[in-house]
This record gives structure tokens, sequence and C-alpha cells, in this order.
């Protein structure tokens, strides 16, 4: 068996040796290949990677051109992956690798995707847990696959599934909302996220907000239908005013403006009307979107 570890790197200059040492004395008695995909980093991580990798002939660096991004780092990885089971893991040792070997005996079991769901994520902001916290609800709400919860990229996946992802062709990679679109049996491993101990996050809020846009627009039209329901909402309320400004008129005639009424009626009830009719586009949108991704309508477990 065949264990292959991706991790991807972006500037990440302080840690990466550390990675690496500890990686392979984790996996010292599994057979293995680490891969590295150096997102374009402007330091010194590709020399010290390239300088680490003759220790075994089975490690390689992918070297991106600039920087795409996490994502973009994994699908290079998973490419160009050869063994029996992929690791995915996080370059600055925040995922511990000695949880490799409880994800190695789940897969042993038979699950083909074994996940690693965060109990705590010490050293993190307030604002880095609430939102994503609040981002795995909102797309548990909105999405009709189910994205386990509080669970990043760090997962073990079998080579089944891996050929699966690599055969999705979409652009925008949302990978763990792929992962759980793919099928399969899956089980998740608990751990305590550590604090990083060296260089900072590479997450800034603007790429932060981007991945999350991505996942949610990615398994949900949701926010498409959203004008079709304000458009309802406006219609009954146009309907509302309809009701009282002709009672007014009747009730109560030497207050009432004259004019009010149909004025009042007429721009609730257009707003409504072109509300709707967006939220209707926003429905033919929402299938084309489903056809232009082109994921395979179905896929069967092999095994
Ligand atoms: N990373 C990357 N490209 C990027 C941003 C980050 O390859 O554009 C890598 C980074 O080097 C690290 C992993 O993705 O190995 C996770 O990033 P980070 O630790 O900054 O995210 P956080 O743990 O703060 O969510
Ligand atoms: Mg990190």
């Amino acid at each position: 068996m065949l264990l292959s570890v991706i991790i991807p790197v972006y500037n990440e200059e302080e840690i990466v040796a550390k990675t690496y040492e500890v990686l392979e004395s984790e996996l010292k008695n599994i057979e293995h290949e680490l891969i590295f995909v150096n997102d374009g980093s402007k330091d010194k991580t590709r020399e010290i990677v390239e300088g680490l990798l003759p220790g075994n002939p089975n490690n390689k660096i992918i070297n991106f051109s600039r920087n795409f991004g996490h994502q973009a780092a994994f699908s290079a990885g998973l490419d160009k992956a050869t063994g029996d089971a992929v690791v995915i893991i996080d370059g600055d040792l925040q995922d511990p690798p000695s949880l490799i070997h409880e994800m190695i005996a789940k897969w042993k079991e038979g699950y083909q995707v074994v996940y690693a769901q965060r109990n705590k994520r010490a050293g993190e902001t307030l604002f880095k847990r609430f939102t994503a916290f609040c981002f795995y609800r909102l797309i548990g709400k909105l999405t009709s696959i189910d994205i386990p919860a509080d669970t990043g990229d760090y997962r073990l996946m079998d080579r089944c599934v891996v050929d699966q992802l690599k055969n999705l062709p979409e652009r925008s990679r949302f990978l763990r909302g792929l992962v759980c679109w793919v099928g399969f049996k899956k089980i998740g491993v608990k751990y305590d996220r550590a604090e990083r101990t060296a260089g900072q996050s590479k997450y800034p809020l603007k790429k932060m907000v981007r991945l999350a846009a991505d996942g949610i627009t990615g398994f949900s039209s949701a926010p498409l239908k959203v004008s079709f329901y304000f458009g309802m909402v406006a219609t009954l309320v146009a309907f509302g005013v309809f009701v009282w400004s002709i009672l007014e008129k009747f009730l109560s005639p030497e207050t009432t403006v004259p004019g009010w009424a149909s004025l009042m009626t007429a721009i609730v009830f257009f707003a409504g009307v072109q509300l709707m009719s967006i939220g209707i586009l926003g429905a033919y949108i929402g299938r084309i979107y489903d056809e232009v991704k082109q994921r395979p309508l179905y896929i069967e477990d092999k095994k």
C-alpha cells in the first residue's frame, strides 16, 4: 500500500522544514510519498523543500508559477498522487500528522473518506471561529448534500474517491463540498486543532470570503431564488396596500391625499412583479449552472 500526502504551502519558510521532518518521522513505517505543492511562494519555501527532497526518492514538489490558491493546489496534488490512499494536510502543522494513523485504521475498516473534525481551534481569533461556525451552519442549511460541520480539508481519501474528483471539470472548486458530493462511505475522526507555531495565516478575510462564496454558490442555487420570494412578499404587500387605500378612501375621504392609493398600489405591485420575474430568470440560470458544471449524474461504488 502506498500513501500519498499532499501538502499545499504558500510562504511557509519558517515551518516547512519542520513539517517535512514531522511527516517523515510519523510515516517512517508506511510506504509513502510526500507531494508538496508550492503555491507561488515568494520566500524560500521552494529552496527549502527542494533541498530536502533527495531524502526520499518518492517525494516531489509541484511549483506554481504564481499564487493560484489553496484549492488549486489540492487539485494539482491529486493529479500527481499515485497512492492507494491520499491524505491532504496543511503545511503549518495545525493539523496533527499523528492523526494519519487513526485515519488509515478507519480506511482499512472500509471507509473511503476519513475526515478530521475539529473539536477545538486553538489560537484562532474569535472572529475566525465565529465566521467559520456560521459558515458551516449556513452551508448546511442551504445545500442538499451534507457537508460535515467543522471539518477543514484535512482528510484521507481512497483512490476511487480521488479518481472521481479528478473527473469533475468545474472550475471554482470547493473541495470539501465536492468530496461529499461524490459520495462513498465517510467517517470523521475528532481532533483538537493546534495553534500555528510559526508564520501567519495565509487566509486573509478576502480569501475566506471567496472560499465561502465558492462553497455556497457551488452547491446551492438558493441565493438565486431569493428575489422570487421577495417578489411574492412584495406582491402580497401590494394587495394589502391596495385594500387598505380603498378602505381609507371611502371611510375617511376628507384626510386622503388624491392619487395616493393608486400610486402606492402601482409602486408596490410592479416592484413585486419585477422581483418575481428576476426570480424566474434565476430558476433558469440555476439550471444552466447545473449543466455547465458537468458533474456526472451518478457515481457507482465499484468495490
Ligand atoms: N495556502 C496555499 N495557498 C494560499 C493560502 C494558503 O497553499 O493561497 C496553504 C498554506 O501554506 C497552508 C494551508 O494552505 O499550508 C492552510 O493555510 P493557513 O494555515 O493560512 O489557513 P488557516 O489555517 O489559517 O485557515
Ligand atoms: Mg493554518
